[in-house]
């Protein structure tokens, strides 16, 4: 195996890259979908990224599955926060607005 090294800039192409396999996979083949999130995740991991919000809607926190809303998923929001519910495992994530995560970066 070779080990290859990213800069953070192609990390991050290359976790864009993993996401979009996984929506062509996700009608296919879940589990592999989920492969690829999982590839994504670690990725981000490894160069200590946090997954930019709009990835992070994509997939469930707990069981790490490809989410689709109105399909494994739901989507709503309560008092400010995006809510997912992930019907995989029955699990929701809690994201705040992108609204708030500016003001909050004013306050800093
Ligand atoms: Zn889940």
């Amino acid at each position: 195996m070779t080990k290859k090294k990213f800069s953070n800039k192609q990390a991050m192409t290359e976790i864009k890259v993993l996401f979009e396999k996984s929506k062509e996979l996700f009608g296919k083949n879940k589990e592999l979908a989920n492969n690829y999130v999982r590839k994504a995740r670690n990725l981000a991991m490894k160069h200590r990224m946090r997954l930019p919000l709009e990835l992070r809607r994509k997939f469930c926190k707990d069981c790490y599955s490809y989410l689709v809303p109105g399909t494994n998923s739901r989507v709503r929001t309560k008092e400010g926060k995006v809510v997912i519910t992930c019907f995989e495992c029955k699990g929701f994530t809690r994201i705040p607005h992108i609204k708030e995560i500016k003001e909050k970066r004013k306050q800093l």
